[in-house]
């Protein structure tokens, strides 16, 4: 017997593709120049907390690297939980640049970054964590600490790698001068850079980034503590613009080929989520002509296509949401006869909108309708709202209603 059938599966994932030694490593950061090559990890966080992380070889599942660019969509996510989204919007945009990550693209009008995933964003972003008068260290301690949440575990910073990339930052060093010229950044240029480096070289575990990714998915809400660590609106904002310009100028290819909103980093990993499903992170050095990790993109591009995990992908949905309409005899005062409507599965929408429709449908024998909720997984906000519509207005129609709902699929 199997041990488990989807560890075995991201295995042979990660045997498919061990052969696969192309691209460079990141040599820009010296620190990064000297990363051993070979590790090779995936690992998948479901929203309810189960976590599957797999090593081509002993050691690569604990390896620690640094998060980089991965940090950015869970930095958006802390400054758009200390301020609204409309202050954040007025220093960063949401539109995908379609350019490299270090590119200097600036709205023509505004002078907001395009969006906060390329660095000029990333830098603004870390920029409004914290109050504009805090000092470096305190802004990368509410990163840090923020990270940790996500992570469900303490996390610490890569001081040699954020070292030697503060000594050749003349790129992001310009930016940030930039950047100040437009105020859109209050701090010298200096500790703008090493901050956001700083945030860049949190050090990381795949299962770390599926993990942080899984509560993006999970709406803000970590799979394994349960604790809300940011709203869902937050997280569906920061998934939106991963999907549109997490990564870069391959953004609409990624899109439209793998179909999971994901960043890239380029110490190696990917990290992309799947709403309401799944948090996932692979993780490889060598890296393509765009930055992005040529070993995780492949296992990107497995996952994809053998879990059916594309977003766009039209998946059948589940069980009709009417079971039967029935009648059953009732007492005088029903007329000797009532009605039981039994719904099944989840009721979201398309499953109150298929309600609504065979019930209007239906002719009723009498005027008590029972209506059984016995059979339902789970109703999200939603689908609460029109089964409760549709409650009041039979009421109002002069049906007599009762409900059953054993398990409180309901909320009150
Ligand atoms: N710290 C890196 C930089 O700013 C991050 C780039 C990346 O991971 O794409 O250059």
């Amino acid at each position: 017997m199997k041990d488990d059938i989807v560890a075995d599966y991201l295995r042979e994932i990660l045997i498919e593709l061990q052969d696969n030694s192309e691209g460079e490593v990141a040599d820009y950061i010296p620190q990064l120049a000297d990363a051993d090559p070979e590790p090779f990890s995936v690992a998948l966080c479901t929203t309810d907390g189960q976590i599957y992380a797999q090593g081509l070889n002993e050691g690569d599942v604990e390896l620690e690297f640094t998060i980089q660019s991965m940090s950015k969509p869970f930095a958006y996510a802390l400054a758009l939980k200390e301020h609204t989204l409309k202050k954040v919007a007025r220093f960063v945009g949401m539109e995908p640049s379609g350019e490299a990550f270090n590119e200097l693209s600036l709205d023509g009008e505004t002078k907001r970054p395009m969006n906060p995933m390329i660095n000029a964003g990333a830098i603004t972003v870390n920029q409004l964590i914290n109050g504009e008068e805090s000092p470096v260290e305190e802004r990368v301690e509410k990163i840090v600490e923020f990270f940790s949440e996500l992570a469900d575990r303490t996390l610490s910073i890569d001081m040699a790698t954020c070292n030697s990339e503060i000594e050749t930052s003349d790129r992001n060093m310009s930016l940030a001068h930039m950047l100040r010229s437009y105020d859109m950044i209050q701090d010298e240029s200096h500790d703008a850079v090493e901050s956001y480096i700083q945030q860049c070289s949190i050090k990381v575990t795949v299962s770390d980034l599926a993990m942080m990714a899984a509560t993006l998915a999970n709406g803000g809400e970590h799979p394994v503590t349960g604790k809300q660590v940011c709203s869902k609106r937050v997280a569906l904002q920061v998934q939106a613009v991963m999907a549109s310009a997490g990564m870069y100028d391959g953004a609409g290819r990624w899109m439209a080929s793998v179909g999971i909103p994901a960043k890239s980093g380029v110490s190696g990993g990917i990290i992309g989520t799947l709403p309401g499903r799944l948090g996932i992170a692979a993780f490889s050095p060598k890296l393509d002509s765009s930055g992005n990790s040529v070993r995780a993109c492949r296992v990107f591009e497995h996952l994809s296509r053998d879990m059916g995990l594309h977003l766009m992908a039209a998946e059948k949905r589940g069980r009709v949401a009417v079971r039967n309409i029935s009648t059953v005899e009732g007492s005088a005062a029903d007329k000797g006869i009532k009605t039981i409507i039994r719904l099944q599965g989840d009721i979201d929408f398309n499953a109150g909108e298929k309600i609504w429709r065979t019930i209007r449908e239906h002719e009723f024998a009498s005027k008590s309708v029972l209506v059984d909720l016995d059979k339902v997984d789970e109703v999200n906000d939603v689908g609460e709202r029109m089964l409760r519509e549709l409650y009041e207005h039979f009421e109002a129609d002069g049906y007599q209603m009762e409900l059953v709902d054993s398990d409180g699929v309901l909320s009150r």
